[in-house]
């Protein structure tokens, strides 16, 4: 529920506080890092600069049949999925003799309870057996509010979630939020893009019915129940720009207020259920879609939620299930959805469930074994020269007001930054959690009920920022701002070629880690980071003046990404992606001042396989961006996450950059240029 900022694609479904199993990366052999083999000189710089940076890495990249795209990302997590593995792998064959709880214990053997497939085979449905007679024995609508919390609990959602989080207009406090949270994207259930996918799905629903032990005629219709109450639900649902607005999704109510808009949930026994007491408000996200939650708790019957939560449970642990299980589930939502051709090898899969559910415990082993202390003081370095750059561009910002600029310092200044994972006494403990090598479902249930729990046990409590856990778990390949917290994390597993390679120039590093560095500073001033102050309130701070002139640039950024056209008849969204776009364009634009600044005029003009240090830092940028992804995973792209698709990230960000023209003699009349008057420059 943190509202953050991430560079890359963001989850496309919300995975908090369910049963994951992310699609993990192809770990073949190929060329990572900048190269100079990758450019194309066959290509004009001026024409096509993100063809001619990549357009001999673009001949040559497949995706592997088993990922969805190829990528910088996907290099770095090739090379961090081989070493995990290693790690994970280690620990399994020694798991018997590590204490009972340690963290070689329950990572050893986690990792054993997923690859005895054997056995899961064997069990079926056995492991989720209770649960499904609990559904079964719904009787009344009290009953069905309990296994709902019930259900909460142990990570299964059922069609809205209720979690902590620090309360976006007070970081001194912590709210309890309750949100949307549906198996697909709102356009998913009404957008024609995705008309052969939603026929695709009703099947899939079917057939993960009977796979459950469901008779086929009647398994049809409960997928069409299913799909009903989705939909409608998804009608009610902001859209994704708007579900990512702080403003729009910020409704604090009284318990009283909540039982009266929703009358037809037993707040007081969902709430006594999921173990909160002395609850006085709570925030909700998007009101329109709890009032259709109000609404089709009335509508449908007792047996269609039964149907709908056997559904929740089956789908969500059917990749933990059988082979038929985790074979289905890869059908829809790797193939159909992402566009994959096979699934990955199992030892694969596994490591990844253990990498993500046992984020810390995992974590702690790699940063031990693969990350130096030499690389934090580099990236450290790197982010207080970064910043140093930031700070005197506000400065010197020309429409500003004095009064705002001051309060954008204090911002900045106040900005907390964590690099690499988390201090010794900030690892999060997992050793209460009893994990069994014989025991996949069960483990992750309980890691799930613990994970809950844990939050929901901080209601009462100030706010303790708990650094690398989340989405910028350390071995995550990723890096986050967070507007609640004011701060940037920088993972330890981002801190390899091609984001960062000590062999090479500053000039790649500065527009590779750098950017990124840049990129997520930035966020704290784009369209949703402008709007919370220095302590990480949702507070207006701008004048009305400057926040008019903050518009009218943003907007211009809206309408430039608007035209852009990744598929064809399908365009970038510019209102959904500005966030993004906008940390691009002070993502590039800072990282390559930083490192002008840090040069000498001679050392300015000392070429490098025959590009000066400016070219080399824009042609990094460009391969930093380097992507082939299926058409498939590149739709949900497009229309559900604010990361527009690499390509326009080069594209986008550089026509705006104007130190950019005179390093690869940029000039009017040349696709790549902008003339000075509609250069868009914000930070
Ligand atoms: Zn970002």
């Amino acid at each position: 529920m943190k509202l953050s900022s991430r560079l890359f694609l963001i989850a496309l479904t919300s995975l908090s506080f369910t049963i994951t199993n992310k699609a993990i990366a192809d770990t073949s052999k190929k060329e990572t890092g900048f190269s100079i083999n990758n450019i194309d000189t066959s290509v004009k710089p001026q024409d096509n600069f993100y063809q001619f940076a990549n357009g001999n890495w673009l001949k040559k990249a497949v995706i592997p049949d088993d990922n969805v795209r190829v990528d910088s990302f996907t290099d770095v997590e090739a090379v961090r999925d081989q070493k995990l593995l290693k790690i994970i792998t280690q620990a399994s064959g020694k798991s018997a003799i590590f204490p009972k709880e340690s963290i070689p214990q329950q990572v050893g053997d986690l990792y054993l309870s997923g690859m005895n497939l054997e056995l899961r085979n064997k069990l079926g449905i056995v492991p989720i057996q209770p649960i499904l007679t609990q559904i079964d024995s719904i009787a009344t609508p009290e009953e069905l509010i309990t296994v709902m919390a019930n259900h909460s609990l142990k990570g299964l959602p059922s069609i809205f979630m209720a979690g902590v989080s620090t309360d976006f207009k007070n970081s001194q406090v912590n709210a309890l939020y309750i949100a949307p949270i549906l198996p697909q994207q709102k356009d998913f259930y009404s957008n024609d893009n995705f008309s052969k996918q939603r026929e695709a799905y009703i099947t899939h629903i079917a057939k993960i019915f009977i796979l459950g032990g469901e008779k086929p005629e009647q398994a049809q219709s409960q997928a069409q129940t299913v799909f009903a109450i989705e939909t409608a639900l998804a009608e009610s649902q902001l859209t994704p720009a708007d579900g990512n607005n702080p403003s729009l999704t910020y409704h604090k109510k009284s318990l009283t207020q909540l039982k009266n808009e929703i009358p037809n949930i037993n707040w007081d026994l969902y709430f006594q259920e999921m173990g909160l007491s002395g609850l006085q408000e709570v925030v909700v996200r998007q009101p329109k879609y709890m009032a259709m939650v109000n609404q089709l708790m009335k509508e449908k019957s007792l047996e269609d939620w039964k149907t709908y939560l056997r559904w929740r449970l089956l789908s969500g642990t059917a990749p933990h299930l059988t082979e038929d299980f985790v074979q289905e589930d890869f059908e829809f939502e790797y193939k159909v959805m992402k566009g994959a051709k096979q699934q990955k090898p199992l030892e694969q899969r596994i490591a990844e469930v253990v990498r993500t559910m046992l984020p810390h415990p995992t974590a702690k082993l790699y940063v031990a074994e693969y990350f130096s202390a030499d690389d934090k003081a580099k990236a450290e370095k790197m982010v207080e020269n970064i910043k140093a750059e930031f700070r005197l561009r506000l400065q010197e910002n020309p429409w500003m007001s004095s009064e705002t600029r001051q309060k954008a310092l204090e911002k900045l200044d106040k900005m907390k930054s964590y690099i690499g994972y988390p201090d010794e006494k900030e690892w999060v403990d997992y050793s209460s959690i009893d994990i069994k090598t014989d025991d996949l479902v069960g483990n992750l249930l309980r890691i799930n009920e613990w994970n809950t729990r844990r939050n929901l046990a901080t209601l009462n409590k100030p706010p303790v920022y708990e650094p690398f856990f989340g989405h910028a778990n350390p071995t995550e390949v990723n890096a986050q701002y967070s507007s609640n917290i004011n701060s940037i994390e920088i993972p330890a597993a981002i801190l390899q070629a091609p984001f960062f390679d000590a062999s090479l120039d500053d000039a790649v590093n500065y527009c590779a880690i750098g950017g990124v560095i840049a990129h997520e500073i930035t966020h704290g001033f784009d369209s949703t980071g402008r709007t919370f102050d220095a302590e990480g309130n949702l507070k207006d701070w701008w004048t009305a003046e400057d926040a008019k002139k903050f518009d009218e640039r943003a907007n211009k950024l809206i309408e430039q990404y608007n035209q852009y056209e990744p598929l064809p008849g399908l365009f970038i969204n510019g209102e959904l992606s500005l966030t993004e776009n906008i940390a691009d364009l002070g993502g590039i634009n800072i990282a390559h001042s930083a490192l002008q600044r840090s040069l000498t005029d001679a050392q300015k003009a000392e070429k490098i396989d025959g590009y000066t240090p400016s070219q080399r830092c824009f042609i990094s940028w460009a391969q930093v961006w380097k992507s082939k992804w299926r058409p498939e995973i590149l739709r949900l792209v497009i229309l559900g996450d604010p990361h527009p698709p690499s390509e326009f990230r080069v594209k986008g960000s550089l026509v705006n950059t104007p130190d950019f023209f005179p390093a690869f003699n940029i000039q009017k009349g040349d696709r790549m240029n902008k003339d000075e008057a509609d250069i868009i420059k914000i930070w």
